[in-house]
């Protein structure tokens, strides 16, 4: 469910009209839907009402000031995952009490940031790391709270690039070893254990793996209280699945997945904290673009727009599917025509979509390209020397630039000559 809908035949964001923010902004760009945000941010939190709960929206999926913003101002916390993420969610007015740090390679300056902020939590990865944030802390005269993520070996079957808790992934320690771990928690200074953590990975689409690694949250739980460990909380982590194709096998519902957590989890007396990112930013973003050019090669048509891999990466990162839409809305029975839609850098992997029916594009129309609000913008960069596109956000009959575009003179002065040269 989505605010990018056709009014008189124009694609528009809640109540504005894309060509209007094409023509001011110019193209391509990312557009945000504040509806949409909210209403998926309320959707997740409904089902837990009355339970002790946090949602700590992971934000490497939409990191932006105005769309964390929106999401702190309905009670979100954030599970960040660098030094710089933990700059945003300060600077966005998220305070330290509702940031919970995942992540297996935190350094020493990261965990020193962290431990100034006051954090909820550090979610820990190895030994390795426990020994540095005691370190730091120790130093520092803080108490850090931790969490170890534990590797559950459950297949999320999902995309193998964000399949996260299998045996072989480097996320988390192996469950089997949960106990020995914890242990070195409560023996080290500057440490104070207050609960567990796991995180399967992204794009899950069935509740089965959900179920398997939340039980051995459970049973976890159980054995470590009985070792003398104090779980105050169980962070289950995200990836809660969100619909890409238009008349997909719909995921689980966000109120199917709490029943789960409940079951698993449920009668711990544990505080209950979960991550989603795409389920609250997927289908709230879009990104539009223009159609530079068509083009018939030997045996396919192109769709050449402005809009490339640098700015959109999923496509050729994740094999990902986005719906397609025209912005000025086809007439009923217009003819179609089978496309590769691509974009201008010089990688045959540069498509947004490849032997897709689109209604016949002309050059000059601007597309929307779907389900962009999470891991697009994020993950946007400069390759082929690109602009780095803006972001907009709408909110009712309003919009606003929120990350404005860095125009290809900011970017080569980055660059300086050798003293030699
Ligand atoms: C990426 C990530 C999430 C969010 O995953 P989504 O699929 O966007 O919900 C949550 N927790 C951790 C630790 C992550 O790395």
């Amino acid at each position: 469910m989505h605010h990018f809908t056709y009014i008189n035949g124009i694609l528009h964001a809640e109540n504005v009209p894309l060509p209007e923010i094409a023509a001011q902004v110019g193209t391509p760009f990312y557009c945000y839907s504040t509806a949409t945000l909210s209403r998926h941010f309320k959707v997740f939190d409904e089902p837990f009402g009355g339970v002790d709960h946090l949602i700590c929206y992971a934000m490497k999926a939409n990191s932006n000031q105005a769309v964390i913003k929106t999401l702190g101002d309905l009670g979100a916390g954030m599970d960040i995952v660098s030094g710089g993420e933990l700059k945003r969610a300060l600077r966005a007015g998220i305070s330290g009490d509702k940031i919970i740090f995942s992540g297996v390679g935190k350094t020493e300056t990261e965990i020193a940031a962290a431990l100034d902020a006051d954090i909820m939590c550090f979610n820990v990865e190895s030994e390795s790391e426990l020994h540095l944030i005691s370190e730091v802390a120790t130093a520092r005269r803080k108490t850090a709270n931790i969490s170890v993520r534990i590797n559950p070996d459950v297949d999320a079957k999902t995309h193998a690039k964000i399949a996260t808790g299998k045996a072989e992934n480097k996320f988390g320690i192996p469950w089997t070893r949960a106990l020995k771990v914890y242990a070195l928690a409560a023996s080290l200074p500057g440490i104070k254990v207050t609960g567990i953590d796991v995180h399967i990975g992204s794009q899950i689409t069935d509740l089965e793996p959900y179920q398997a690694a939340y039980e051995r949250v459970g049973e976890l739980v159980s054995a470590l209280r009985a070792e003398g460990h104090e779980i105050q909380h169980v962070d289950l982590g995200g990836g809660l699945g969100i619909p890409y194709r238009h008349g997909d096998n719909e995921p689980p519902l966000p109120k199917e997945y709490a029943d789960v957590i409940k079951k698993a989890v449920g009668n711990l007396g544990c505080k209950i904290i979960t991550e989603p990112g795409r389920l609250i930013a997927g289908n709230a973003g879009i990104l539009v673009a223009r159609v530079v050019h068509m083009k018939q090669g030997e045996e396919k048509h192109f769709a050449v727009i402005d809009a490339a891999m640098n700015d959109l990466v999923r496509p050729t990162l994740y094999e990902a599917h986005h719906d397609i839409l025209c912005v000025v809305q086809p007439a009923p029975g217009s003819p179609g025509q089978e496309v590769d839609v691509v974009g201008p850098v010089c990688e045959t992997g540069d498509y947004t979509a490849t032997g897709r029916e689109l209604p016949v594009l002309r050059q000059n129309d601007l597309i929307a390209i779907m389900t962009a609000g999470a891991y697009g913008a994020v993950q946007s960069g400069t390759y082929n020397t690109r602009a780095l596109i803006p972001e907009v956000l709408v909110n009712g009959d309003d919009f606003a630039v929120v990350r404005k575009r860095l125009e290809t003179d900011d970017i080569i002065d980055l660059d300086n000559m050798a003293p030699w040269q």
